[in-house]
This record gives structure tokens, sequence and C-alpha cells, in this order.
């Protein structure tokens, strides 16, 4: 019998937005052009990394070390914690994933700001639970008293993204301490420290040790920002022993390559040098913010390495602009766009474009 019609998939897969990853650039004759819409380092990685991860090459006709030994060692001694509170995976991302199939059941509600990472949508879907979203206020910064507010006894995780992407501010220590005393022990509390490194204001959170007093606060990092191994995808969870076994045991076998498992453990070798960068691109992101400010320019506080400007209905002009002057931004769509902080020839472009940028029309949809 001739059969034209697939299987259906889970009704729950129609709700899954489409994931928009950041473009790189359009080659163009003659000028140079950057890519700052995907939030990456743009330096190259330091050499001992690089030695390290050709080393791990060789053995490529092998599985990966399943257990991730030498990654959860070498994170234990940096960190202070047991293995046994330790998940990686291939990237936070995929952590995430692990962790909603570990916790989350049909119809169960997972509670995250919005705007925020556009991932948390797309692994919420895919569990098939329920995203319950609430608002970042006017400057960008979580409601964490709406956030506390919006939990039921069907809510089984709430996500905080500090610094947020794509806004850019941090909550604060307290803030966050303050938030974790509200919400009952039922619901996992996942920081989501992508970020974490390049925060400089006041009070940071310190989520190792709020993890450490709440057996129900879980940190979840990854090597692809600050540690600039963006390509090799390796995240990690700190939490619970017993969260952390229930998230491995969601994992892919074999997920983190070795490849990928040596660059990191290279990675947390070489970590003064990695952030002295960190800290040579928080210096850009001041100079771009003062930059922008003297411009003019209104947006929330910007805490990791992007920032945010809110243009609201004039972003594809504005993202038409930056593409003509060599780099590329992250739109999103009636809002407005997200700039990774690049190299120091990047950011002056960014500040050419948005130096020349008529402020006048978008002004009522793109204040936020
Ligand atoms: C980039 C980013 C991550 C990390 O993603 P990986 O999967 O580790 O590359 C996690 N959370 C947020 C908010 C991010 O922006």
């Amino acid at each position: 019998m001739s059969n034209q019609k697939p299987p259906r998939p889970r009704d729950t897969l129609a709700t899954i937005p489409a994931y928009v990853a950041g473009r790189p650039p359009t080659p163009r004759p003659g000028q140079q052009v950057y890519k700052l819409s995907s939030n990456e380092n743009p330096y190259p990685p330091l050499p001992g990394v690089v030695e390290a991860a050709q080393a791990a090459v060789a053995s490529m006709n092998r599985y990966p070390d399943m257990g991730n030994g030498a990654l959860y060692d070498a994170l234990a001694d940096r960190l202070g914690v047991p293995t046994g509170q330790l998940a990686a995976g291939t990237g936070s991302v995929a952590v995430l994933y692990h962790l909603l199939q570990a916790f989350c059941d049909p119809d169960d509600e997972v509670v995250y700001a919005w705007r925020s990472f556009e991932a948390y949508p797309i692994a919420v879907s895919a569990t098939g639970a329920v995203s319950v979203r609430v608002p970042v206020d006017a400057d960008g910064r979580h409601d964490l008293d709406a956030m506390a507010a919006a939990v039921t006894d069907r809510t089984k995780v709430v996500l905080v993204c500090t610094p947020n992407n794509p806004t850019g501010p941090s909550v604060t220590g307290a803030e966050l301490q303050d938030f974790v005393a509200k919400v009952p022990d039922h619901v996992l509390v996942v920081v989501d420290e992508a970020y974490r490194e390049f925060v400089r204001a006041d009070d940071p959170v310190d989520a190792l040790a709020l993890q450490k007093a709440h057996a129900n606060v879980a940190v979840m990092r990854t090597f692809a920002k600050a540690y600039g191994l963006a390509g090799f995808r390796v995240g990690y969870l700190v939490a619970h022993e017993d969260v952390a076994t229930a998230v491995r045991a969601t994992a892919l076998p074999f997920g983190v390559s070795t490849v990928a498992q040596a660059a990191a453990v290279a990675s947390l070798a070489v970590e003064e040098q990695l952030m002295e960068r960190v800290e040579a691109i928080v210096g850009e992101r001041d100079r771009v913010v003062a930059g922008l400010r003297h411009q003019g320019w209104r947006f929330p506080d910007p805490q990791g390495n992007f920032v945010w400007l809110p243009v609201g209905d004039r972003t594809p002009e504005f993202v038409a602009l930056s593409e003509q002057a060599g780099i590329t931004v992250r739109p999103f769509a009636g809002e407005g766009v997200r700039v990774s902080i690049g190299e120091p020839a990047a950011n002056d472009l960014l500040l050419d474009v948005a130096g020349a940028w008529d402020h006048q029309p978008e002004t009522a949809a793109g204040e936020r």
C-alpha cells in the first residue's frame, strides 16, 4: 500500500520556536568584516589549549571517557566541590535540556524572564513542559518579585539568567538570596551564569555559595564565552548531588568529546591569561558604553560581553547599516539588536553606526 504521510511527532513540537543563530558576516571585497552576533570571544585560543586538543585528536578512534573524569576532576579542584555535584554536557544548553528532561513531566511549568535566552522556550517545549514567561522590567532586569509570584504547584524549575541575554543586566547577590528564600523547596532554581566572568556590578551573585546553602539551587556555566571554546561545546552544572545524578542520568552518553574535554581542562590551566582577556573585553565594553551614552543612547546596564540597543521597529534598518559598515549584529524583530563586544576595530564600527543613527522615530517602540 502506498503511504504518503510520515508518522506525526508529539503535538508539543508545533510550539517549538526556531532558534535564530547569529549570522556570520557576508564577505565584502576589500573590507574587513566582523561577527558581533553570537557573543563569542574574539580572541583565538591560547597556545596550550590548541596543543592539548591536538594531542587528543590522536585518540579519535576511541570513545571519550564517559565519566568525563579529567574534566570533572579539574572542575572539582577549581570550584572546590565534589565531582558528584557536577554534570557536564555539550554546552550548557545541552545541560539545560538534560535538566528539564530529568525534572519536568508534561504540563509542568518552567518560569523564566522574558525576553531572555532564546534557547529556554525551545528546551521547555521540547520537554513537553509549559513556559511561564515573566516580562523583564523597563531596564531589562529580571522582575524577581513577579517571578516568585508566578510559581505554582506545577512549577518544577525557575531559570534565572544573570547577566540576562540579550538585555544585559545582572541580578545582585542580595536580590537572588531574597528570591531563593521565597521559592518553595520543590522548585529547582537554575542560575544560568554563562556570562559571569564579565560582571563588574556591585554585589555580584555568588551562586556557588547559594547552591551550598540551598539544595534547590543549581548553577549552570559554560566554556563557550569567557573561555573561548564556543565551537567545542562544553558546559556544566553544579548542584546537589541528587540533582547532578539525575541530570547525568538523562545526558547523552559520550556527549562531550575527548578533544573538547582536553581543551576545557587545558583552559582551566591557563585561566589567568584567559581572565586577562576577559578584562580587556570588559574594558572595551566600558569604552563602547561610554561612547554610546555620549551619543545619547539609552539602554540597559550591560554586564555581559554584549550591549542591547532597543531600536524597536527600526531593527532591520540598524541591521542593514551595521552590515554595510562590516559588522553583523543579532536582531530581535520589533525589539532591538544585541551587539557583542568584539575586536576594538569592530567596536569602533559599532560606534560609527550608532553615532550616525537618528533617534527620533524609534523611541516610542524602542523604549523598554
Ligand atoms: C551562550 C549562552 C549559554 C551557553 O551556551 P552553550 O550551549 O554552552 O554554548 C547559556 N546561557 C546563555 C544565557 C547564553 O547566552
